[in-house]
């Protein structure tokens, strides 16, 4: 497989029925090789609005030999090119935990990134609605606790009720998810992840900043919180305008009130901010 580092491309290419599919990240700032257990349609649970993942469909499927072949290929090819592998992450079209592949496919990578590539990271991306499945928590509980280069990039778009039915669409009540992850987050680490954009033209209002800014808050106070990566719509979506960017003053204001208030309870996760 040739590495070709395309930002916007290559995120085109698990549309196109890829299982593993290199890019360049701007969160890793450097290579990423994603696996993609979704090559033939979206499924989510969430329906966000800002959602890169374009209306596609193939016939391709997938199975554990081909993403073991495809990712062992990829790395590779990187390493043939000298090029370092900052990652190797599940994300793709969709929720990677709801396939009954996830927890083989896991493992797998698991393996394969610590024979061939034992500096990079394996990276989970998630909306977390996971957790709510005993083996899945369990899972990924035991790998977080057992394996050094493990992250999982925990999404919480919102703080209220009313901002969750707006940026994730999702029927899964949001008490219910946070209940649950603070639960995983009190017995190992993660990253939360956070989409700021306005939706209909409308920010997030100022309840929804300071509830968000309170459940992190407590998250960090209880739990193991790595970093918080917020993040500003830089992609295009299929649902445009329907959720557009926000200005970087304004995502700036609430990393540096999140900071604030993460200081002043002496718990002080890394918050950045990814434009
Ligand atoms: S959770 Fe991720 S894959 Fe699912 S709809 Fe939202 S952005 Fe898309």
């Amino acid at each position: 497989m040739a590495i070709d580092i395309n930002p916007i491309e290559n995120h085109r290419e698990r549309e196109k029925g890829v299982l593993v599919y290199p890019v360049y990240s701007r969160r890793s700032e450097g290579l990423s090789i994603g696996i993609n257990l979704y090559p033939d349609i979206k499924q989510c649970s969430f329906d966000c609005p800002y959602c890169e993942v374009f209306p596609f469909s193939n016939n391709a499927t997938f199975s554990i030999q081909q993403m073991k072949k495809d990712l062992r290929s990829a790395i590779s090819s990187a390493q043939k090119e000298n090029i370092p592998i900052k990652d190797i992450c599940f994300s793709g079209n969709g929720e990677p935990t709801l396939s009954p592949d996830f927890p083989d496919a896991l493992l797998l990578a698991e393996t394969v990134r610590a024979e061939m590539a034992p500096s990079a990271q394996l990276v989970l991306i998630t909306n977390g609605t996971g957790l709510l499945q005993p083996q899945i928590f369990s899972i990924l509980k035991d790998l977080a606790l057992r394996a050094e280069r493990f992250d999982i990039w925990l999404k919480l778009d919102a703080g209220t009720p009313e901002w969750y039915k707006k940026i994730n669409r999702s029927n899964i009540p949001l008490e219910k998810l946070t209940e649950k992850i603070h639960e995983f987050a009190a017995s190992a680490p993660v990253t939360i992840q956070t989409m700021l954009c306005k939706i209909n033209d409308t920010p997030p209002p100022p309840e929804e900043a300071e509830a968000w800014e309170a459940l992190v808050c407590k998250l960090a106070v209880n739990g193991n919180i790595r970093k918080v990566q917020i993040y500003g719509k830089a992609r295009p979506a299929p649902e445009d305008p329907l959720a557009s960017k926000l200005d970087t003053d304004y995502l700036e204001q609430r990393a540096a009130s999140l900071r604030r208030a993460l200081a002043a309870s002496a718990h002080t996760p890394m918050v950045d901010i990814y434009l």
